[in-house]
């Protein structure tokens, strides 16, 4: 293995598998000069697992949504347009991993991507990263990308005071596998959230003969996208990047998602389990504690005037689908770029400059860590194509590098 390397991007997701096609396309010659990370030593294998794990059949964006920069998934569907969804033809979850294979190999990737999880980031001097590996194994490069996708699974409170270590009985949506699961027939499972994966999991547990009862902190909201589609180019950008109040632009972010949505035709499938009772909504509502007593959970909620039925039903499981850490000082490879180069943060959110790069140094981020720059779809497919037009100029012309002072 190259021990010096120009440009090492950590995590091979979509944002990154994006990243590497547009830079290729604009500079083929970089091929040999990158090197990319990530524990599975394959491309998408996180997307992969989540999307078995809750047994989600179509992507929620339209298929015009992507990692190539040439080839469109709709000449690629012309035999399966039966995997394109309605309304704005969103690909099934097959048609996608089968395509994103074709741009693996088209654009020759397989070989790009090393198996190792990146443990430490260390700048070195302000040219250089040491990036230690899993194994014990050291590199240098001079040009890092942070493309580790969603932050580490964020807990609610209570949680911490719960009286037993049941995981397999309560656990965060990261760690749930459907497919894995026994049948829960005669079970009752709570789960925690008002998001798309709530969702996903909540017919997942009814399909194994699970009651659940989904509890959400605010009313349930109906979305096809998580944020509107004006977000996507100049309509709504156009106004956020001429913001430049940080603290307006996190607000005009947190407006645009209002807080998490469900897609309207998962909703109604939820909506009619409900009538049949296999589904019970809590909404506006927050549990206060859980006690693990006998082989089930006994929960209190915050609310417990109105929702008082709640404290007379044992839980079998409590499954929490309460979203990521999105605080960039939380992310495990930060610490020492924290240090060594001080930046301001608006909500946990840094602040980088137009090519989201750090200030200070060559390091580059893609994901949520980029909404303040991208906008409130950092952290979806069309984040990351957005996060390429500004990180690739940065990469591939010598104009736009960083002013190193000695
Ligand atoms: C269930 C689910 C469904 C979704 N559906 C959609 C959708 O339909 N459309 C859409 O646009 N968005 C969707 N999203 C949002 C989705 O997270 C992103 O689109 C996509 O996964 C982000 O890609 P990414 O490359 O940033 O992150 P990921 O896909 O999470 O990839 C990051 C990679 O980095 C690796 N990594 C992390 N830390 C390290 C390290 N220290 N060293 C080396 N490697 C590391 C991980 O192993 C992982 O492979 C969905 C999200 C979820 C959870």
């Amino acid at each position: 293995m190259n021990h010096r390397i120009d440009i090492a991007i950590i995590g091979a997701g979509p944002q990154a598998l994006t990243l590497v096609t547009h830079l290729l396309q604009k500079k083929p010659s970089l091929r040999s000069r990158i090197q990319v990370f990530d524990p599975s030593g394959t491309w998408m294998a996180q997307w992969r697992r989540q999307f078995a794990a809750q047994e989600i059949p179509y992507l929620r964006s339209p298929g015009v949504h992507h990692p190539d920069p040439k080839q469109t998934l709709f000449n690629f569907a012309d035999r399966r347009q039966a995997e394109l969804h309605l309304p704005y033809n969103r690909p099934g979850t097959q048609l996608f991993h089968d395509f994103c294979e074709t741009v693996i190999d088209r654009w020759q990737l397989r070989d790009l991507v090393k198996a190792a999880q990146i443990v430490q980031l260390s700048p070195l001097r302000s040219t250089r990263f040491r990036l230690r590996l899993d194994n014990s194994q050291q590199v240098e490069a001079r040009r890092v990308v942070i493309a580790t996708g969603g932050g580490s699974a964020q807990f609610p409170r209570w949680v911490t005071q719960v009286n037993a270590h049941r995981s397999d009985r309560l656990c965060h949506a990261q760690e749930i596998a459907l497919p894995q699961l026994p049948n829960l027939a005669g079970e009752t499972v709570l789960i925690i959230g008002s998001g798309q994966s709530s969702a996903h999991l909540a017919l997942g547990a009814v399909k194994r003969g699970a009651r659940v009862l989904m509890m959400a902190r605010r009313t349930l909201n109906e979305k096809l996208f998580d944020a509107e589609p004006g977000w996507l180019g100049p309509k709504y950008l156009k106004g956020f990047q001429a913001e430049s109040d940080w603290q307006v632009r996190l607000q005009m972010i947190q407006k645009a998602r209002n807080g998490v949505s469900i897609a309207p035709e998962l909703l109604s499938q939820l909506r009619r389990l409900s009538r049949s009772g296999q589904v019970a909504f809590y909404e506006n509502c927050q549990v206060s504690r859980a006690t693990w007593q006998g082989e089930t959970w006994q929960v209190e909620c915050r609310q417990s005037d109105v929702h008082e039925c709640l404290a007379h039903q044992p839980m079998d499981r409590i499954w929490l689908a309460t979203g990521t850490e999105t605080d960039i000082s939380a992310h495990p490879l930060m610490g020492e770029v924290l240090t060594q180069y001080p930046n301001q943060l608006v909500n946990g959110l840094p602040v980088l400059d137009e090519h989201l790069r750090w200030p200070g140094c060559d390091l580059f981020l893609m994901g949520p860590w980029a909404a303040l720059q991208v906008g409130p779809v950092a952290r979806n497919l069309h984040g990351g194509r957005m996060a390429c037009d500004r990180i690739v100029p940065a990469l591939t012309k010598a104009t736009l590098a960083r002013t190193v002072s000695h």
